[in-house]
Protein backbone atom coordinates (compact mmCIF):
# COMPACT_ATOMS: atom_id res chain seq x y z
CA UNK A 1 0.00 0.00 0.00
CA UNK A 2 1.26 3.71 -0.78
CA UNK A 3 1.89 5.99 2.39
CA UNK A 4 2.12 9.65 1.81
CA UNK A 5 5.36 11.31 4.93
CA UNK A 6 3.37 13.48 6.53
CA UNK A 7 6.65 13.11 9.96
CA UNK A 8 10.11 12.92 9.65
CA UNK A 9 11.22 12.78 13.87
CA UNK A 10 14.51 15.09 13.23
CA UNK A 11 15.97 13.01 16.23
CA UNK A 12 16.06 10.55 14.39
CA UNK A 13 17.30 11.35 10.82
CA UNK A 14 20.26 9.91 10.80
CA UNK A 15 20.43 6.16 11.07
CA UNK A 16 21.92 4.44 14.16
CA UNK A 17 25.11 3.10 12.51
CA UNK A 18 25.99 6.61 12.08
CA UNK A 19 25.86 6.04 7.91
CA UNK A 20 23.11 8.05 6.04
CA UNK A 21 20.78 5.95 4.45
CA UNK A 22 20.23 5.77 0.81
CA UNK A 23 18.80 9.18 -0.53
CA UNK A 24 15.97 11.33 1.49
CA UNK A 25 13.07 11.65 3.31
CA UNK A 26 10.59 14.20 2.37
CA UNK A 27 7.33 15.42 3.84
CA UNK A 28 5.01 14.40 0.99
CA UNK A 29 6.97 11.63 -0.58
CA UNK A 30 4.99 8.32 -1.43
CA UNK A 31 6.48 5.03 -0.18
CA UNK A 32 5.11 1.34 -1.30
CA UNK A 33 4.83 -0.28 2.00
CA UNK A 34 4.42 -3.70 3.21
CA UNK A 35 2.65 -4.73 6.36
CA UNK A 36 4.96 -6.28 8.91
CA UNK A 37 4.13 -9.71 9.81
CA UNK A 38 3.66 -8.89 13.67
CA UNK A 39 0.46 -6.40 12.48
CA UNK A 40 -1.26 -9.26 10.32
CA UNK A 41 -0.50 -11.77 13.02
CA UNK A 42 -2.73 -9.47 16.17
CA UNK A 43 -5.30 -9.31 13.11
CA UNK A 44 -4.22 -5.57 12.79
CA UNK A 45 -6.18 -4.14 9.56
CA UNK A 46 -4.54 -1.08 7.76
CA UNK A 47 -7.18 1.04 6.67
CA UNK A 48 -6.79 3.82 4.04
CA UNK A 49 -6.21 7.04 6.10
CA UNK A 50 -5.02 5.38 8.63
CA UNK A 51 -1.29 6.93 10.82
CA UNK A 52 0.46 4.37 10.71
CA UNK A 53 4.49 3.93 11.70
CA UNK A 54 7.05 3.19 9.31
CA UNK A 55 10.69 1.45 9.72
CA UNK A 56 13.08 -0.18 7.19
CA UNK A 57 13.07 2.68 4.66
CA UNK A 58 15.12 2.45 1.59
CA UNK A 59 14.32 6.17 0.16
CA UNK A 60 15.56 5.27 -3.11
CA UNK A 61 13.04 2.68 -4.38
CA UNK A 62 10.53 4.57 -1.86
CA UNK A 63 9.76 1.47 -0.25
CA UNK A 64 8.96 0.51 3.40
CA UNK A 65 7.02 -1.26 6.16
CA UNK A 66 4.50 -0.32 8.02
CA UNK A 67 4.98 -1.49 12.19
CA UNK A 68 2.12 0.22 13.80
CA UNK A 69 -1.02 1.41 13.15
CA UNK A 70 -2.06 4.99 15.78
CA UNK A 71 -5.69 5.21 17.48
CA UNK A 72 -8.30 5.69 14.87
CA UNK A 73 -10.94 9.03 15.49
CA UNK A 74 -13.25 7.88 13.17
CA UNK A 75 -13.40 4.67 11.26
CA UNK A 76 -16.15 3.81 8.53
CA UNK A 77 -16.73 0.30 6.90
CA UNK A 78 -18.12 1.50 3.52
CA UNK A 79 -15.66 2.26 2.23
CA UNK A 80 -13.23 1.44 4.71
CA UNK A 81 -11.84 4.38 5.55
CA UNK A 82 -10.44 5.48 9.24
CA UNK A 83 -9.91 9.15 10.45
CA UNK A 84 -12.53 10.45 7.87
CA UNK A 85 -13.40 13.41 9.65
CA UNK A 86 -16.20 14.91 6.86
CA UNK A 87 -18.66 13.15 4.91
CA UNK A 88 -20.40 14.87 1.98
CA UNK A 89 -23.93 13.60 1.52
CA UNK A 90 -24.83 14.08 -1.86
CA UNK A 91 -28.72 13.97 -3.66
CA UNK A 92 -29.39 15.09 -7.02
CA UNK A 93 -31.81 17.76 -7.57
CA UNK A 94 -33.57 15.29 -10.28
CA UNK A 95 -32.69 12.15 -13.09
CA UNK A 96 -32.88 10.80 -10.21
CA UNK A 97 -35.35 13.01 -8.30
CA UNK A 98 -34.61 13.95 -4.39
CA UNK A 99 -37.14 11.46 -2.90
CA UNK A 100 -37.58 12.38 0.89
CA UNK A 101 -37.67 9.74 2.91
CA UNK A 102 -34.41 8.12 0.89
CA UNK A 103 -32.37 11.44 2.05
CA UNK A 104 -33.66 10.99 5.67
CA UNK A 105 -32.03 7.32 5.85
CA UNK A 106 -29.14 8.63 4.12
CA UNK A 107 -28.96 11.58 6.28
CA UNK A 108 -29.72 9.24 9.59
CA UNK A 109 -26.94 6.62 8.35
CA UNK A 110 -23.97 9.63 7.98
CA UNK A 111 -25.38 11.36 11.60
CA UNK A 112 -24.92 7.84 13.05
CA UNK A 113 -21.12 7.76 12.39
CA UNK A 114 -20.93 10.94 14.70
CA UNK A 115 -18.84 12.85 11.64
CA UNK A 116 -19.33 16.34 10.53
CA UNK A 117 -21.83 15.95 7.25
CA UNK A 118 -22.94 18.48 4.53
CA UNK A 119 -25.83 17.97 2.52
CA UNK A 120 -25.19 18.87 -1.24
CA UNK A 121 -27.82 18.41 -3.94
CA UNK A 122 -26.46 18.21 -7.48
CA UNK A 123 -27.24 18.15 -11.31
CA UNK A 124 -29.12 21.47 -9.85
CA UNK A 125 -29.16 23.11 -13.46
CA UNK A 126 -31.97 20.28 -14.43
CA UNK A 127 -34.58 22.37 -12.16
CA UNK A 128 -36.40 25.94 -11.71
CA UNK A 129 -34.62 28.30 -9.09
CA UNK A 130 -38.25 28.00 -7.28
CA UNK A 131 -37.34 24.69 -6.93
CA UNK A 132 -34.21 25.28 -5.71
CA UNK A 133 -35.83 27.77 -2.94
CA UNK A 134 -38.55 25.30 -1.95
CA UNK A 135 -35.93 22.36 -1.11
CA UNK A 136 -33.65 25.02 0.49
CA UNK A 137 -36.22 26.14 3.27
CA UNK A 138 -37.64 22.46 3.55
CA UNK A 139 -34.24 21.22 4.10
CA UNK A 140 -33.37 24.60 6.45
CA UNK A 141 -36.80 23.54 8.43
CA UNK A 142 -34.69 19.82 9.22
CA UNK A 143 -32.00 21.93 10.17
CA UNK A 144 -29.44 21.40 7.26
CA UNK A 145 -28.32 24.31 5.31
CA UNK A 146 -27.68 22.36 1.56
CA UNK A 147 -25.00 23.02 -1.14
CA UNK A 148 -26.73 23.13 -4.38
CA UNK A 149 -24.32 22.30 -7.45
CA UNK A 150 -23.79 20.24 -10.86
CA UNK A 151 -20.96 18.79 -11.98
CA UNK A 152 -22.25 19.31 -15.38
CA UNK A 153 -22.22 22.91 -14.72
CA UNK A 154 -19.24 23.22 -12.75
CA UNK A 155 -22.23 25.32 -10.77
CA UNK A 156 -21.05 25.15 -6.48
CA UNK A 157 -17.88 22.96 -7.04
CA UNK A 158 -15.57 26.01 -5.16
CA UNK A 159 -17.92 26.00 -2.25
CA UNK A 160 -17.26 21.88 -2.18
CA UNK A 161 -13.39 22.32 -2.24
CA UNK A 162 -13.61 25.13 0.42
CA UNK A 163 -15.68 23.21 2.53
CA UNK A 164 -13.35 20.16 1.86
CA UNK A 165 -10.23 22.20 2.86
CA UNK A 166 -8.07 20.24 5.84
CA UNK A 167 -10.55 17.22 5.62
CA UNK A 168 -10.73 13.84 4.79
CA UNK A 169 -13.53 13.49 2.85
CA UNK A 170 -15.69 10.70 1.81
CA UNK A 171 -18.93 11.44 -0.46
CA UNK A 172 -22.08 9.34 -0.06
CA UNK A 173 -25.16 8.85 -1.72
CA UNK A 174 -27.45 6.64 -4.01
CA UNK A 175 -26.85 5.21 -6.93
CA UNK A 176 -26.68 7.73 -9.88
CA UNK A 177 -26.43 11.29 -8.28
CA UNK A 178 -23.26 11.98 -9.65
CA UNK A 179 -21.01 10.82 -6.90
CA UNK A 180 -18.00 9.54 -9.22
CA UNK A 181 -18.64 12.67 -11.71
CA UNK A 182 -17.99 14.68 -8.81
CA UNK A 183 -15.05 12.70 -7.45
CA UNK A 184 -13.81 13.26 -11.03
CA UNK A 185 -14.16 16.89 -11.08
CA UNK A 186 -12.04 17.24 -8.31
CA UNK A 187 -9.84 14.88 -9.22
CA UNK A 188 -9.18 16.66 -12.90
CA UNK A 189 -9.28 20.21 -10.83
CA UNK A 190 -5.92 21.79 -11.82
CA UNK A 191 -5.45 22.91 -8.80
CA UNK A 192 -5.44 19.50 -7.50
CA UNK A 193 -3.22 18.26 -10.00
CA UNK A 194 -0.61 21.04 -8.92
CA UNK A 195 -0.96 19.60 -5.36
CA UNK A 196 -0.03 16.28 -5.89
CA UNK A 197 2.89 17.16 -8.62
CA UNK A 198 4.05 19.40 -6.04
CA UNK A 199 3.83 17.38 -2.67
CA UNK A 200 5.00 14.39 -4.05
CA UNK A 201 8.10 15.54 -5.86
CA UNK A 202 10.75 13.82 -4.41
CA UNK A 203 14.01 15.55 -3.83
CA UNK A 204 17.23 13.66 -4.19
CA UNK A 205 18.85 16.17 -1.33
CA UNK A 206 20.70 13.16 1.12
CA UNK A 207 18.92 13.63 4.86
CA UNK A 208 18.81 9.85 5.80
CA UNK A 209 16.29 8.57 7.75
CA UNK A 210 16.14 5.03 9.57
CA UNK A 211 12.54 5.50 11.52
CA UNK A 212 10.09 8.39 10.88
CA UNK A 213 6.15 8.34 12.18
CA UNK A 214 2.27 9.76 11.70
CA UNK A 215 2.50 8.56 7.90
CA UNK A 216 -1.19 8.38 6.55
CA UNK A 217 -2.11 5.61 4.18
CA UNK A 218 -3.19 6.50 1.08
CA UNK A 219 -4.13 3.62 -0.65
CA UNK A 220 -5.37 0.49 -0.11
CA UNK A 221 -6.99 -2.83 -1.86
CA UNK A 222 -9.63 -4.44 0.49
CA UNK A 223 -11.76 -7.78 0.19
CA UNK A 224 -15.18 -6.32 -1.28
CA UNK A 225 -17.05 -9.17 -0.52
CA UNK A 226 -18.25 -9.34 -3.94
CA UNK A 227 -16.22 -12.44 -4.98
CA UNK A 228 -13.89 -14.53 -3.40
CA UNK A 229 -10.32 -12.87 -5.11
CA UNK A 230 -11.96 -9.86 -6.01
CA UNK A 231 -10.55 -6.59 -4.30
CA UNK A 232 -11.79 -2.96 -4.20
CA UNK A 233 -9.20 -0.44 -4.64
CA UNK A 234 -9.68 3.19 -2.50
CA UNK A 235 -7.79 5.67 -2.16
CA UNK A 236 -7.42 9.34 -0.88
CA UNK A 237 -6.83 12.02 -3.41
CA UNK A 238 -5.12 15.22 -1.95
CA UNK A 239 -7.08 18.09 -2.21
CA UNK A 240 -5.42 21.43 -2.93
CA UNK A 241 -5.43 22.89 0.71
CA UNK A 242 -4.20 19.66 2.51
CA UNK A 243 -7.07 17.88 2.77
CA UNK A 244 -8.24 14.51 1.35
CA UNK A 245 -11.13 12.71 -0.73
CA UNK A 246 -11.75 9.14 -1.00
CA UNK A 247 -11.93 8.31 -4.91
CA UNK A 248 -14.47 5.67 -3.75
CA UNK A 249 -18.11 6.85 -2.83
CA UNK A 250 -19.58 5.13 0.44
CA UNK A 251 -22.68 3.15 1.39
CA UNK A 252 -24.97 3.60 -1.27
CA UNK A 253 -27.66 1.59 0.89
CA UNK A 254 -27.92 2.45 4.56
CA UNK A 255 -28.03 -0.03 6.72
CA UNK A 256 -28.57 1.79 9.58
CA UNK A 257 -26.36 -1.08 11.74
CA UNK A 258 -25.00 1.18 14.34
CA UNK A 259 -28.41 3.05 15.01
CA UNK A 260 -30.83 1.50 18.06
CA UNK A 261 -34.01 2.87 18.84
CA UNK A 262 -32.73 5.25 21.62
CA UNK A 263 -30.24 6.94 19.55
CA UNK A 264 -32.61 7.56 16.37
CA UNK A 265 -34.18 10.18 17.82
CA UNK A 266 -30.35 12.38 17.82
CA UNK A 267 -29.86 11.80 14.61
CA UNK A 268 -32.69 13.94 13.30
CA UNK A 269 -30.71 17.19 13.80
CA UNK A 270 -34.16 19.40 14.23
CA UNK A 271 -35.08 17.05 17.75
CA UNK A 272 -31.46 17.36 18.60
CA UNK A 273 -32.13 20.93 18.33
CA UNK A 274 -35.85 20.69 20.56
CA UNK A 275 -34.25 18.69 23.34
CA UNK A 276 -31.27 21.15 23.42
CA UNK A 277 -33.44 24.25 23.63
CA UNK A 278 -35.69 22.70 26.23
CA UNK A 279 -32.34 21.96 28.70
CA UNK A 280 -32.76 21.73 31.13
CA UNK A 281 -36.03 20.11 31.41
CA UNK A 282 -35.92 16.67 29.44
CA UNK A 283 -38.55 14.38 28.64
CA UNK A 284 -40.13 12.26 31.77
CA UNK A 285 -38.94 8.81 31.00
CA UNK A 286 -35.23 8.38 29.96
CA UNK A 287 -35.48 5.79 27.42
CA UNK A 288 -38.95 8.23 25.91
CA UNK A 289 -39.38 6.99 22.11
CA UNK A 290 -41.52 10.43 21.59
CA UNK A 291 -44.47 8.09 20.74
CA UNK A 292 -46.65 10.66 23.21
CA UNK A 293 -45.31 9.50 26.43
CA UNK A 294 -46.33 11.61 29.12
CA UNK A 295 -44.14 14.51 29.94
CA UNK A 296 -42.70 13.96 26.24
CA UNK A 297 -40.92 16.97 24.44
CA UNK A 298 -41.24 16.24 21.65
CA UNK A 299 -44.78 16.73 19.88
CA UNK A 300 -45.53 14.82 16.34
CA UNK A 301 -45.54 18.03 14.69
CA UNK A 302 -42.84 17.91 12.69
CA UNK A 303 -42.25 17.50 8.71
CA UNK A 304 -40.15 14.22 9.66
CA UNK A 305 -41.88 12.37 12.10
CA UNK A 306 -43.45 9.79 10.27
CA UNK A 307 -40.36 9.23 8.46
CA UNK A 308 -39.06 8.33 12.26
CA UNK A 309 -41.66 6.49 12.81
CA UNK A 310 -41.21 4.50 10.15
CA UNK A 311 -37.08 3.91 10.56
CA UNK A 312 -38.16 3.12 14.69
CA UNK A 313 -40.71 0.44 13.54
CA UNK A 314 -37.54 -0.96 11.07
CA UNK A 315 -35.09 -0.48 14.11
CA UNK A 316 -37.42 -2.08 16.49
CA UNK A 317 -37.93 -5.45 14.27
CA UNK A 318 -33.89 -5.42 13.60
CA UNK A 319 -33.41 -5.40 17.59
CA UNK A 320 -36.05 -7.91 18.24
CA UNK A 321 -34.49 -10.33 15.88
CA UNK A 322 -31.02 -9.54 17.72
P1 LIG B 1 -23.01 7.85 -9.13
O1 LIG B 1 -23.73 6.54 -9.35
O2 LIG B 1 -23.60 8.61 -7.97
O3 LIG B 1 -21.53 7.71 -9.02
O4 LIG B 1 -23.36 8.76 -10.41
P2 LIG B 1 -22.46 9.05 -11.71
O5 LIG B 1 -21.34 9.96 -11.40
O6 LIG B 1 -22.14 7.73 -12.36
O7 LIG B 1 -23.50 9.88 -12.60
C1 LIG B 1 -24.72 9.33 -13.06
C2 LIG B 1 -25.18 10.08 -14.29
O8 LIG B 1 -25.45 11.44 -13.94
C3 LIG B 1 -24.11 10.15 -15.37
O9 LIG B 1 -24.75 9.99 -16.62
C4 LIG B 1 -23.54 11.57 -15.26
O10 LIG B 1 -23.04 12.06 -16.48
C5 LIG B 1 -24.76 12.35 -14.81
N1 LIG B 1 -24.44 13.58 -14.07
C6 LIG B 1 -23.51 13.76 -13.11
N2 LIG B 1 -23.51 15.03 -12.67
C7 LIG B 1 -24.46 15.68 -13.37
C8 LIG B 1 -24.95 17.04 -13.37
O11 LIG B 1 -24.49 17.93 -12.65
N3 LIG B 1 -25.99 17.30 -14.23
C9 LIG B 1 -26.53 16.36 -15.04
N4 LIG B 1 -27.54 16.72 -15.82
N5 LIG B 1 -26.09 15.09 -15.09
C10 LIG B 1 -25.07 14.75 -14.26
Amino acid sequence: MRVIVQHIPPETSVDPSGSFSKGSGEIGVELLCVVKAVLKKIKRRVLVGDKVLVGSIDWVDRRGAIENVFQRKTEILDPPVANVDHLLVLFSMDQPKIEPFSLTRFLVEAESTGIPLTLALNKSELVSQEEIKAWKSRLRSWAYEPIFCSVDSKRGLDTLQFIMREQTSVIVGPSGVGKSSLINALRDNKHILGAVEEKNWFDPQILGSKWYEEQRVGEVSVRSGRGKHTTRHVSLLPLPDGGYLADTPGFNQPSLIKVTKNSLAHHFPEIRKVLKDSEPAKCAFNNCLHLGEPGCLIKGDWERYPYYLQLLDEIKIREEFQ
